[in-house]
């Protein structure tokens, strides 16, 4: 009987391989086409200032409008895109994209400030390949500097620890902001944190949604807002979703909010309007009410 068993469920076990193989290949498949076709789509999430209650800049999210399948998100193929270095060509795209809305918005005026725009990197896009692409856009479009923001994982960064500082210092002497993604989630050594021209820490969602809960999430957000402050760092809380976590942090002096509290990621049509009513006296969007 356990024989059985076991060998019922070895064919359950091949069935599922042999789909998850038929999955990844048609992704692989469409993902090549919907780069020739351009099906790709940068949507953008307000970042909160804390200080002004402003909106000042937007974090680019990469959606597919795949033909069949319609939206999917970043879950569905990044990873996918990675292993078969399609995420080059993909991730050439979204850096144009964001710079050239970017260069828009500025020039057009939006906000009180220059607006700023941050793009995710994945570990395969973090390569001297990335420097001469950025050094050709900042020289066509007009960027205000500082203002384009590139997010790195820690573990992008503690893999390769001597060449990401090479890149680092590079990105940053061109004036370029500097942000670690999803942080306090990576294997990330602190005694190297001070060694990198870091601007900011994006603490991740996955603490912000427990530390109303629990007390122990809260002492860790303080902990790293503390550590940012005395590295001279910004930080930018993630995944906020309640006016209760909003009021803790802005207590604990974090810089930035980002959250569908304050918004969903938009499509880029909707910035102007967006940041235009964000402007009207008569609107009360920073009350944490602005969904
Ligand atoms: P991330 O950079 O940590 O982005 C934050 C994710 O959290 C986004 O998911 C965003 O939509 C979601 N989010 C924001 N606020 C909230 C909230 O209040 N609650 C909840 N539940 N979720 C919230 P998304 O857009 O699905 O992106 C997932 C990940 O895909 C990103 O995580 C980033 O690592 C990666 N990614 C997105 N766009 C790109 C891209 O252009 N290039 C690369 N290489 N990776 C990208
Ligand atoms: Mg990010
Ligand atoms: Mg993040
Ligand atoms: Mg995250």
């Amino acid at each position: 009987h356990a024989k059985a068993n076991g060998k019922a469920r070895y064919e359950i076990y091949d069935a599922r391989m042999h789909a998850d193989t038929v999955t990844h290949m048609r992704v692989e498949n469409d993902l090549r086409r919907a780069i020739e076709r351009k099906e790709f789509q940068l949507y953008y999430q307000p970042i909160l200032s804390l200080a002004s209650n402003r909106i000042t800049g937007f974090e680019a999210l990469i959606r597919w409008q795949h033909p069949e399948r319609g939206l999917m998100a970043p879950a569905e193929f990044i990873s996918i895109a990675e292993e078969t270095g399609l995420i080059t060509p993909m991730g050439q795209w979204a850096l144009r994209e964001a710079c050239s809305k970017l260069s828009q918005w500025q020039r057009h005026g939006l906000g009180s400030v220059p607006l700023t725009v941050n793009l995710n990197l994945s570990g395969k896009e973090f390569t001297p390949a990335l420097l001469q692409q950025i050094k050709e856009l900042l020289q066509e479009m007009d960027i205000a500097p500082g203002t384009l923001r590139l997010e790195i994982t820690e573990s992008t960064i503690m893999g390769e620890p001597e060449s990401s500082a090479f890149l680092l210092h590079q990105l940053k002497a061109m004036g370029i902001g500097l942000q670690i993604d999803d942080f306090g989630t990576g294997y990330s050594s602190l005694s190297y944190l001070h060694q990198f021209p870091i601007d900011a820490l994006k603490i991740d969602r996955s603490f912000v949604s427990m530390m109303s809960i629990d007390r122990e999430n809260l002492e860790i957000i303080k902990t790293i807002v503390n550590l940012a402050h005395n590295l001279g760092m910004d930080v930018i809380a993630e995944g906020v979703e309640k006016p209760e976590e909003l009021r803790i942090l802005k207590q604990l002096g974090c810089e930035y909010a980002q959250g569908f509290l304050i918004s969903r990621p938009i499509e880029a049509d909707s910035v102007a309007t967006l940041i235009g009513r964000e402007a009207d006296p008569d609107n009360h969007l920073h009350a944490g009410s602005l969904r």
